[in-house]
């Protein structure tokens, strides 16, 4: 194990308050100082980091020089979608280098305040589905359980901006029992997932009352967590929550990724406590311009995510949200990164790529053409290397 996170692990588990091991990076030591009398523990603390993120243009400007584009955005975007950084993770972003990838996802620009044809309030069409509040009912055997509004940082292109960062409304327990008893009452429903805004945002104890609540409902045999938390501010992910996770085994996790650079050693010990704790844990990746839609950048990432015990899942294309032309590419570049990535490297690192039906259609996969020809029994086939090989049908 690295030696901040052994120093870390120590931290957590120790009774005592402070731990004199604790060292930043360069980069989050310059960060630090720009909050007034914080200390390496409170950098550990996820509540710190919650109650510090970065929401005006005033402190962020101390942190990266801003470009007359990125102070449009900043200050235009609270009618839209707040800005909110937790420290951690803008202790990533290049502080000259406007075109940095952590900062194009989290510093409001002026092009998200233009609205394009074809773009819409809720592209997944998840209002529509809707059936009590806080649950959205697409296919007959899951739901999708928006357990909150909430998020450590608001990625700018974000599918849920109608109602995250609006107030950060935490569901009340009215609400979390209507959405448990129309579970319990459609025996269909086998699998949830707990989504937001980001349900770690909440307390372990909120986190347990939901969880616990849905394991006790008998059809129910998968439950999930879609989370970007293990990567914008990984310290939430704690002996405390893991084993409190554990409890409850099978949980799977989600993960949104969109970078390699995004996978720093605390995001690496993040994910270990999760694998270590029996959390099996896929990635998501919005395809995004300038970010992450070269070949090279998308590989390195799967890659990355191999090494910290994440399967990459999906790729999505980014969805036409209010405001994310600057952000969206021609679908065929999604298509050509698969393409770029099945056969070339290890399979499982080659995520599903997919597009949700604007309007509501759910997720529909996307792939390379790999059948030249099929008729008579006889099917015509490509390989990764573009050589043809012919497989025919046993006689029907
Ligand atoms: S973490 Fe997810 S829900 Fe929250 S702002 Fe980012 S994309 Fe939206």
């Amino acid at each position: 194990m690295n030696q901040q996170g052994t120093e870390i692990r120590e931290l957590q588990t120790s009774d005592s308050p402070v731990s004199p091991k604790v060292n930043l990076t360069s980069k989050e030591n310059r960060v630090i100082t720009f909050f007034k009398d914080a200390t390496p523990l409170d950098w550990e603390d996820w509540r710190w980091q919650l109650r510090n993120r970065i929401r005006t243009k005033d402190v962020l400007s101390k942190i990266i020089t801003l470009t007359p584009e990125e102070e449009a955005g900043v200050d235009g975007c609270s009618d839209k979608l707040t800005m909110s950084i937790p420290p951690y993770f803008a202790s990533l972003m290049d502080p000259e280098d406007p075109n940095c990838p952590i900062r194009k996802q989290s510093v409001p620009l002026a092009a998200e305040l233009k609205e394009s044809p074809h773009e819409m309030k809720d592209p997944c069409g998840e209002d529509a589905n809707s059936p009590v509040h806080g649950l959205v009912h697409r296919y007959p055997d899951r739901v999708l359980f928006l357990v909150n509004e909430m998020c450590a940082m608001y990625c700018r292109y974000c599918t849920r901006s109608r109602m995250v960062g609006d107030g950060e409304r935490t569901l009340n327990t009215a609400t979390y029992e209507a959405a448990f008893d129309y579970i319990r009452s459609n025996k269909k429903i086998r699998d949830v997932l707990i989504s937001g805004g980001d349900p770690l945002t909440l307390s372990d104890r909120v986190l347990e009352y939901i969880i616990k609540t849905l394991k006790a409902i008998a059809h129910v045999e998968f439950v999930r967590i879609g989370t970007r938390i293990p990567v914008t501010l990984p310290q939430r992910v704690t002996t405390e929550l893991v084993t409190m996770f554990k409890k409850y085994s099978p949980i799977w996790m989600s993960i949104h990724f969109n970078h390699p650079k995004e996978v720093t050693k605390r995001v690496k010990f993040a994910c270990d406590l999760l694998a270590d704790s029996g959390i099996p844990m896929g990635s998501q990746t919005v395809l995004l311009k300038g970010i992450n839609d070269k070949v090279s950048v998308m590989k390195k990432l799967m890659h990355e995510l191999l090494k910290i015990r994440v399967r990459p899942y999906y790729i999505y294309q980014c969805d036409p949200i209010l405001g994310s032309e600057h952000f969206r590419t021609p679908v065929s570049v999604g298509i050509n990164i698969v393409e770029k990535l099945r056969g070339h490297t290890t399979g499982y690192a080659v995520p599903t790529f997919v597009i949700d039906g604007p309007g509501g259609g759910g997720k529909i996969p996307l792939s390379p053409n790999y059948v030249v020809s099929y008729e008579k029994g006889k099917a015509t086939l490509r390989n990764y290397a573009g050589k043809i090989f012919t497989y025919y049908d046993p006689p029907q």
